[in-house]
């Protein structure tokens, strides 16, 4: 992987990537977004990304 700035920080893998999803002023990358889509209910990656994810919604209905 090459050491270089890369536009977007996705907020669930906390990694640097070239292109990915904006969702409510972050990011998840694209790998992320297929991830999450097609993970199943009940794995522990989902509660994760639920977890992730709610946290992230509290904190704009805050704002
Ligand atoms: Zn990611």
């Amino acid at each position: 992987m090459e050491e270089k700035t890369l536009p977007i920080h996705c907020m669930m893998c906390n990694q640097q990537h070239k292109e990915g999803l904006k969702l409510l002023g972050k990011y998840i990358c694209t790998s992320c977004e297929r991830d999450l889509v097609e993970c199943d209910a009940g794995e522990l990656r989902y509660l994760h990304y639920i977890f992730r994810l709610r946290a992230l919604f509290s904190e704009s209905i805050t704002n």
